[in-house]
C-alpha cells in the first residue's frame, strides 16, 4: 500500500510538472506573438513577392495565396491558352462600373503580370491609398484583372524551348534560327496577340508566317487567347480598359477618336500622366492602323482605352523584377484615378 501511494504521488508530480511546462511554453509564445502583431492587426502578410523570370507557375501560386488571404478577391477563368494553361480573371469590387486591366500579353513582358498581382494585393490590403477611399470606390466600380493573357509565350521567353521538345523546329524557324528565346513576344503559335483584334486588321503590317514578334495571324481573333479576351469584353461590356506593356514610360490613348470622345480620352491620358509621370503619346506618333486590344476597344465601343508602357527602355528581356516596387508606386493611383472618373460619370 505504502509503495503504491509513493508511485501515485510521483506520477501525479510528473504530470503536474509536465503540464505546467507544456502550458507555459505555448502561452508565452502566444503572448509574444500578440505583442508583435498588436500595432497593426489588420495588416496581412505580403504574398505577392517580386520574382524575376515570372511565369505561369509563379502566377498560379500567388493567385492561390491571394485567394486564401483575401475573401473579397474573386478568382475565375475565362478560357485556356493553346497549350491548355488557364486564362485567369480576378475580380475586385461590387460596383456597376467595370474597369478592365490586362497584362502579360507579350511573352517577354511577364513583369506586367507581376505588377497586376501587386496591384490586386495593394487594393485588397488597404482601405485608403492617398486621398482615394478604396472601400467607397469598390462600391461603385468593379475591377476585372486579367494578369496573364499569354502564359504560353511567357513560358517560351522565360524558359526557352528544350532540345527534343515537340515542334522545336517550328520555334527555331519563328525565332530566325536563334536558340535564345528571351525576346519571344508572340503566343505558342507565333502570333502577336496585340495585332489580333478587328480594328483595321487587314491593313496592319506583318510577316507572312509565325514569328517571334511580327506575325498578326491568318485573320483577326484566330488565337485561343485573343478570342477569349474578345468574347469576355463583349460579354462584360467594360466601361474602360487599361493594358500594361513594356517599355517606354509612355501612355497610348489615341485611335482616330474625334470631337468629344477625343477630348475626354486626351484629358484622361493627361490625368494618368500627372500621376505616373509617363509621356502622353501625341496622335501623330500613334498608329492610325493597328489591331491592338485598346485600338479595337476605342473603335468598337467608343469608350476610353489605354496602353501604359512601363520602364524606360528594353534593357533586359524579360525585364527583371528589381524595380517592381517603383512600377507599383507609379501606377497604383492611376487605376484609382480612372475608377474615380468612372464613379463620377
Ligand atoms: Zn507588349
Amino acid at each position: 500500500m505504502k509503495k503504491n501511494n509513493l508511485i501515485m504521488v510521483i506520477i501525479v508530480l510528473i504530470i503536474t510538472v509536465a503540464t505546467i511546462i507544456f502550458i507555459k511554453e505555448p502561452a508565452s509564445n502566444e503572448n509574444n506573438e500578440k505583442n508583435i502583431k498588436q500595432p497593426d492587426q489588420n495588416k496581412k502578410v505580403e504574398v505577392v513577392k517580386g520574382v524575376s523570370n515570372y511565369t505561369y507557375s509563379n502566377l498560379q501560386k500567388q493567385i492561390s495565396q491571394l485567394d486564401e488571404q483575401y475573401t473579397q478577391v474573386q478568382v475565375t477563368t475565362f478560357g485556356q491558352s493553346i497549350q491548355n494553361r488557364k486564362l485567369y480573371l480576378l475580380k475586385l469590387g461590387s460596383g456597376e462600373k467595370k474597369l478592365a486591366v490586362i497584362g502579360g500579353v507579350h511573352g517577354r513582358e511577364s513583369i506586367t503580370s507581376l505588377l497586376i498581382l501587386k496591384l490586386i494585393e495593394e487594393y485588397s490590403k488597404e482601405q485608403e491609398i492617398a486621398s482615394y477611399n478604396l472601400t467607397k470606390l469598390l462600391d461603385d466600380v468593379t475591377f476585372y484583372f486579367v494578369p496573364m493573357l499569354n502564359p504560353d509565350g511567357i513560358e517560351i521567353a522565360v524558359n526557352g524551348v528544350a532540345d527534343g521538345a515537340k515542334n522545336k523546329e517550328f520555334y527555331l524557324k519563328a525565332n530566325e534560327g536563334s536558340t535564345d528565346f528571351k525576346r519571344w513576344k508572340t503566343n505558342a503559335r507565333g502570333v502577336d496577340l496585340n495585332k489580333q483584334f478587328p480594328a483595321d486588321w487587314e491593313g496592319v503590317a506583318s510577316t507572312e508566317a509565325s514569328h517571334f514578334e511580327s506575325y498578326k495571324g491568318s485573320g483577326p481573333v484566330t488565337e485561343a487567347e485573343s478570342k477569349a479576351l474578345f468574347e469576355l469584353t463583349k460579354k462584360e461590356d467594360f466601361d474602360l480598359v487599361v493594358c500594361f506593356h513594356h517599355s517606354g514610360n509612355v501612355i497610348f490613348w489615341y485611335y482616330n477618336q474625334k470631337g468629344e470622345q477625343y477630348q475626354r480620352d486626351y484629358e484622361l491620358a493627361k490625368r494618368i500622366s500627372n500621376i505616373n509621370g509617363y509621356k502622353v503619346v501625341p496622335p501623330e506618333d500613334s498608329d492610325q492602323v493597328a489591331a491592338g486590344y485598346k485600338d479595337w476597344f476605342i473603335k468598337e465601343f467608343k469608350k476610353p482605352g489605354f496602353t501604359i508602357e512601363i520602364e524606360e527602355e528594353k534593357t533586359e528581356q524579360p525585364l527583371p523584377a528589381y524595380n517592381i516596387e517603383k512600377y507599383l508606386a507609379e501606377n497604383k493611383k492611376v487605376l484609382l484615378e480612372l475608377a474615380t472618373y468612372l464613379a463620377n460619370n
